[in-house]
């Protein structure tokens, strides 16, 4: 088998992207991708920002938040106080983002990209590098070797863990489910809810079909025990919360079944790209940094990644130029840490539950995981947003 430029593994958002950029940049012969495939079904994450519209119209991809999807205009939070409080989208310099159809979008994504290259439906069980190539074993098929590595894994970030190490702050986790609209005499708003509570907060958001997204973010030592088979606790679990439990009841959502759990920390690596015996290698996407879903940052940062692969490899397989490699590390960690500041100072902006372990854990309390972080003049300074 010939030897190709760039080997992109992950069949999500961020290899998406990557291909199309590397598609673009007239690389696509050279590359190969493999990413099986996956149902993403139900997959909670819908709340695309607006920040994101440059890289759509760079992707070539604007169309694909059009049909289908509906723009973020308003959102309420009680966040720091019992009354809802509402933002609306008008007062946002770039508009509205979105509130998407998550399958459909990223169907939509990875059929463009596959135009350009074409898609190895299987799984990479293996990369090792032997003679400054990159050697790859998929599930089927033969062994392919590869100049760069593009790791688009996801959270697991299955082969540049171990070349950055892995870092975590915090084990949160989620409980999610998607509640069907019952009632035809209700019209359900469409908006967003952020409601913190003494555990944690809830996201609830109407989705273009009218069903509900509807997600608990809490600790795992916090969250009920065996609530994934658990309606009653479930029921209970919303029950307890003020505003999220009234919009379900007055628009008429019905809780039908027990919800998902699954993991939703912010991890990153450090670093997420360099060269490792003599071959290259680049974690995008939630591999390279995977945040508190809180900042809705995932898909952007998919997006922006994928697009920095192309500019960031091309150097080292034209001359072996490492230092885009470098500056692509530099930004990721640099956005990482502007991410945690950030978080903090949110978090710190709930002050009613703040002696308890969720929020103390956040906001640098005894026990938690920033507090040896100082307070910043950024943590005092930024006003409440509401
Ligand atoms: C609860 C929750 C809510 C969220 N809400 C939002 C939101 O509202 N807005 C937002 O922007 N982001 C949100 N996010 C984050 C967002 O979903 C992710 O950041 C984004 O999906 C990351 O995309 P990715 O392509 O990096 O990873 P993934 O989507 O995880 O894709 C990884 C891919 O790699 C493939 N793969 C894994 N191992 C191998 C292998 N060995 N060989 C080949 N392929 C492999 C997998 O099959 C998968 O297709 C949320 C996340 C969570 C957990």
């Amino acid at each position: 088998m010939p030897i190709l430029d760039v080997a992109v593994i992950g069949g999500g958002l961020a290899g998406a992207a990557a291909c199309l950029a590397l598609g673009q940049a007239g690389r696509g012969q050279e590359t190969a991708w493999f990413g099986p495939d996956q149902d993403p079904g139900d997959r909670i994450g819908e709340s695309l920002p607006s920040t994101a519209r440059p890289l759509l119209d760079r992707l070539g991809l604007s169309d694909c938040v059009e049909a289908g999807h509906r723009p973020a205009n308003a959102t309420f939070t009680a966040w720091g106080r019992d009354a809802l409080v509402e933002r609306n989208a008008i007062v946002q310099l770039r508009g509205p983002g979105w509130v998407l159809d998550r399958p459909g979008f990223e169907r939509d994504v990875i059929a463009r990209a596959e135009v350009l290259i074409e898609r190895h439906r299987v799984p990479i069980l293996k990369a090792t590098v032997e003679d400054g190539l990159w050697v790859l074993t998929p599930e089927h098929g033969p062994i392919l070797r590869a100049r760069a590595l593009v790791d688009a894994t996801g959270r697991a970030a299955t082969f540049a863990r171990g070349l950055g190490a892995f870092r975590r702050d915090d084990r949160m986790s989620v409980a999610y489910a998607f509640p069907p609209h019952r009632d035809p005499e209700v019209d359900p708003t469409p908006a967003t809810l952020i409601e913190a509570v003494a555990d944690g907060w809830w996201y609830a958001a109407l989705l273009p079909d009218q069903r509900l997204s509807l997600a608990y973010f809490s600790d795992p030592d916090l969250m009920p025990r065996g609530l994934s088979r658990d309606l009653g606790a479930w029921r209970d679990l919303v029950g307890g919360s003020r505003h999220v439990a009234r919009w379900i009841e007055d628009a008429g959502f019905a809780l039908e079944i027990p919800p998902h759990v699954g993991s939703a920390g912010t991890t990153w690596l450090d670093p997420p790209a360099g060269v490792h015996l003599g071959a290259a290698w680049m974690a995008i996407g939630d591999a390279a940094a995977a945040f508190d879903p809180l900042s809705s940052h995932g898909m952007t940062t998919a997006l922006w990644s994928g697009v920095r692969v192309a500019e960031t490899v091309m150097p080292w397989l034209a001359k072996g130029e490492i230092a885009a490699l470098l500056a692509y590390a530099a930004t990721v960690k640099r956005g990482v840490e502007t991410f945690r500041t950030e978080r903090a100072a949110l978090y710190g902006r709930e002050q009613r539950f703040a002696d308890r372990p969720f929020w103390e854990r956040r906001t640098g309390g005894p026990g938690g995981p920033d507090a040896s972080a100082p307070e910043t003049e950024y943590n005092r300074a930024k006003p409440l947003e509401t």
